[in-house]
Order: C-alpha cells, then structure tokens, then sequence
C-alpha cells in the first residue's frame, strides 16, 4: 500500500567551515593543521513520521553542525578525511530514525574537486 505508508527521498546541503589534520606517514602538507570549506550533501529515503517528514531538517543541520567551525579531529575517533567524515554524518543520520529510513547517501565536498561519497542501505 504505497499510498498509505509513502517512501520519499529528501535532499539537503549545508556548508560548513572547519580545521583538521591528518597523520599521514609520508610528506605531505595535510599534515598541518588547515581549514576546508566543506559542502555537505545528504539523501535520505525513508517512510514518514506523524508529522509527514522522513527527517526534520533542522535536526540534518544539527548533526552538520557538530562539525562546522571546530577542528574535526577533535569530533572524529578515526582519521579526519573526508571518507570518514561522510561515514560519520551517514550514521549520525541514520541514528535520527533507523526504524523509518531505508537509506542514507551523504556526500562530502573537501574543495570544489574533491569529494567522498558513503551510503548505508537499511532496506532489510
Ligand atoms: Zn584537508
């Protein structure tokens, strides 16, 4: 009964503003501390809550927000790229609603160039 319990996908982006560091065994200016302007894009696919939403968007940019003007090695447990920053986001936000949302994509733009993409599918 797709009319009664509908499956949509809703899409948000957010910038943020943040330092970070990495630990890389071979020369390289990562390893100074330095600052990117991320963008932030987020899919998520899921049934509706008693308020006809998948998610609240503000509570998507709460999550993002964990992230924005600190130095995200002291947020991460693991290395702060941008592989492991979409790992981090995709399950933050998979843990907003994990009986409802049937997948996550999120999408981390380190420079205009370069990104990393991580999806979880909770589909069974
Ligand atoms: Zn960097």
């Amino acid at each position: 009964m797709p009319e009664d319990n509908p499956i949509v996908t809703i899409y948000k982006y957010h910038n943020i503003s943040s330092a970070h560091q990495l630990d890389l065994p071979y020369k390289s200016k990562c390893n100074n501390v330095h600052g990117h302007n991320y963008k932030v894009e987020m899919w998520i696919t899921g049934s509706l809550d008693e308020h006809g939403m998948v998610v609240d968007f503000h509570h998507l940019k709460r999550e993002v927000n964990k992230l924005d003007h600190v130095n995200i090695n002291d947020i991460l447990k693991v290395d702060s790229t941008a592989e492991n920053i979409s790992v981090f986001l995709a399950n933050n936000i998979l843990d907003l609603a994990p009986d409802r949302i049937k997948h996550v994509k999120v999408v981390v733009w380190e420079t205009q160039t370069a990104y990393a993409e991580y999806q979880i599918d909770n589909s069974d």
